[in-house]
């Protein structure tokens, strides 16, 4: 009888589903997280009729990144502060929405923007994590709430970015906070009812206190002096995990130390496992199983977060199992995902922190000029990456992997006097000091070394094969597909579409804001769409611009939707805020200036811009008009502004430091030629 009953629904689901239906219904499209697909009646040949077949206004301009998934005709999408939209895939009509209503002012502890990169699905239930640290269920017809589970403790700044992923009947998470000090670890939870199944911490605690597990205990022994605890430690989990179904593992890249200063964090050496790693796990019982260690020692930022994808290449006649990715630190690691052992690795970007990889040991060797202990270091990458979060994608076809690459350069610098605060960035490395170079010279060597290009990378032979030049860097994650084609978003506001064999740009589409998200296809009643989330932010606008920056201030993010012989594309054109700008007489005198010029880049300038030159999507302040300044205390230390992020800051500065700030912000305003009667359309 219950037979006969799940054969009815089957039917019944086979008649509303057309069997030539093929959806995107995980993350990276497979748990091997290639993020290419087969489909193919867009192609080479007929891309240049792509054209808009709906789109959806999401309210905000905050930073939109999410992968959308497609299941049963309806697409899911996150947008900022963590709210989870049900669309119907082939109108673009709104189903249901839920706001999860997180705090505002948790936006604080949010290093790089209030993101959400995904939600995650199976059997009638949608998934999501928030930015305060919940992790949800969903009914995916409804969207009422099923169950939530708070998944991190709220005395330390952690946050919730990344999309879960589901094995089984466990759903996985993960969280982030290493900027500002927090310990990493992710936790299984039982989809059924949101109890937690096991935890796997990536770093050790106290080591006065029993460890967690054996796998914790042999991390301790690489930790040296200090007291990383207090700090956290880092290793955040806060993006990309891939599953082996065959060997049973579940893949997770870890992040960065807390603090990122080696010196500070384990004064007397030592890899400090498991930062910056690829890590093997039982998913089972999240037991470890194997790791490979990209950045040991990590002092730069350098998170091995960044997007894994699981293949299998014929190395020296061999058909291999591996797992690939390209983190921060620039090297391109192809590695047996059997065991661990590493295959190959080799730069995709230039670097100075390190020579090469070697072989023997598997470890970088380092550059000692760029060690910062006893002098402040040029170092490239910097902590952007050469390649950050943006997914890549793997093609079966052209056997290349697809790179959102970056050239950066950042000055590090030993904090000899660092303690850790509460609440604010714990870097351990002067970044108030060196946010930017002051002598004209090198600055514009920074902004020249400044770019993006999407890479074409033969991951066998370790070989760049072609590149899409970009100004700058931040463009968007990447999709492959069988028709030859590579399609991504870029930083300056375009949708492209690229010949996969050889980077010929086929179709390009104005948008007119930023793309950072990653774009997927589906096919419904033998149509295929191919889709993206557009919308500029996360850390590179937030932390903002450089002097000669091409600025392409967000506008409220929209969900775009291509179709063959679809609708002309509308760029969009409004300018969020125009405010008249208003320079009050503050103090104009240096010793003021210059500390306000150092509580500013320790506070402010991570979500406002380095310079206070922003990226276009929070507030540029220095074209704050009369009434912001008139309320300056009253937003800074007073909270006015709590419900749209700004929170108050009153833990971290005093009224005397507050009002330094904000002449120093007037004091830029002047130097960069705002004046007061000048009406601006740069916010
Ligand atoms: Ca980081």
């Amino acid at each position: 009888m219950k037979n006969y009953a799940l054969s009815i629904i089957a039917v019944l689901f086979v008649a509303q589903c057309s069997q030539s239906d093929i959806e995107w219904t995980k993350h990276g499209l497979s748990d091997a997280e290639e993020r290419f697909s087969q489909l193919q009646d867009i192609n080479e040949n007929n891309v240049s009729k792509l054209g808009l077949a709906w789109s959806f206004d999401t309210n905000t301009n905050r930073g939109h990144e999410t992968t959308p998934i497609v299941v049963d005709r309806t697409m899911y999408i996150t947008a900022p502060w963590s709210v989870v939209y049900a669309l119907d895939a082939i109108t673009g009509d709104l189903k249901w929405t839920h706001d999860p209503q997180v705090e505002r002012s948790w936006a604080r502890n949010a290093c790089c923007d209030v993101v959400n990169r995904g939600a995650a699905y199976q059997n009638g239930r949608v998934y999501s994590a928030t930015i305060d640290g919940r992790l949800i269920a969903l009914d995916a017809i409804t969207g009422d709430l099923i169950w939530e589970t708070l998944t991190i403790d709220k005395d330390r700044p952690y946050t919730i970015t990344g999309a879960p992923r589901i094995i089984g009947n466990k759903i996985i998470i993960g969280n982030g906070g290493a900027e500002l000090g927090v310990r990493g670890y992710i936790t299984a939870y039982d989809t059924e009812d949101g109890s937690e199944l096991w935890r796997f911490y990536t770093v050790p605690g106290d080591p006065n206190l029993p460890f967690e597990s054996e796998a914790v205990a042999a991390a301790a022994e690489t930790w040296s002096g200090g007291k990383w605890w207090e700090y956290g430690g880092g290793g955040t989990v806060w993006d990309s995990m891939a599953y082996d179904k065959e060997l049973n593992l579940l893949y997770i890249g870890t992040g960065n130390g807390s603090p990122w200063n080696r010196y500070i964090r384990s004064p007397g050496g030592g890899d400090n496992l498991y930062l910056s790693s690829i890590v093997a796990i039982n998913p089972d019982n999240g037991e470890y199983v194997w790791h490979y260690q990209t950045t040991p020692g990590d002092s730069w930022d350098y998170t091995a977060t960044q997007h894994m994808i699981l293949t299998e290449l014929e190395i020296n006649g061999e058909l291999r199992k591996v797992i690939m990715q390209a983190p921060k630190n620039g090297f391109f690691y192809v590695v047996d995902r059997t065991n661990g052992e590493l295959i190959s690795a080799e730069n995709f970007v230039p670097m100075n922190w390190a020579t090469h990889v070697d072989m023997e040991t598997g470890r970088p060797v380092e550059n000692p000029a760029t060690n910062y202990f006893e002098n402040p270091a040029l170092v490239t990458p910097g902590p952007l990456g050469g390649h950050n979060w943006q997914p890549m994608s793997y093609s079966s076809d052209t056997g290349l992997v697809y790179i959102p690459a970056q050239e950066t350069v950042f000055v590090y610098g030993n904090d000899p006097d660092f303690s850790y605060t509460k609440g604010a960035w714990n870097t351990g490395s002067t970044i108030e000091l060196t946010y930017l170079p002051k002598d004209p010279a090198t600055l514009a060597m920074v902004d020249q070394a400044t770019i993006g290009y999407l890479l074409a990378w033969d991951p066998v032979s370790q070989k760049e094969v072609w590149r899409a030049q970009y100004k700058r860097p931040w463009s968007g994650g990447v999709l492959s597909t069988a028709g030859n084609l590579v399609f991504q978003g870029t930083s300056d506001g375009r949708f492209i579409a690229y010949q996969a064999d050889s980077g010929t740009s086929l179709w390009e589409v104005e948008i007119g804001q930023g793309i950072i998200a990653p774009p997927i296809t589906y096919k419904i009643d033998g149509i295929q769409y191919i889709a993206v989330q557009v919308g500029y932010g996360g850390a590179y606008p937030l932390v903002g611009g450089l002097p000669s920056e091409n600025k392409n201030p967000a506008k409220n993010g929209r969900m775009m939707v291509f179709k063959l012989n679809g609708e002309k594309v509308e760029a969009a054109t409004k300018d969020l805020i125009v405010t008249t700008p208003y320079l009050p007489n503050l103090s104009e005198e240096a010793v003021i200036i210059a500390k306000g010029e150092l509580e500013y880049h320790e506070h402010c300038q991570f979500c406002h811009g380095a310079g206070v030159i922003s990226g276009g999507v929070l507030p540029d302040l220095r074209y704050l008009d009369e009434t912001s300044h008139k309320t300056f205390l009253g937003t800074v230390l007073g909270g006015m502004h709590a419900n749209t992020g700004m929170a108050a800051f009153k833990d971290l500065l005093t009224i005397e430091q507050t009002e330094n700030i904000q002449a120093y912000i007037v004091n830029q305003a002047r130097l960069t030629g705002v004046t007061t009667s000048e009406a601006s359309s740069e916010q």
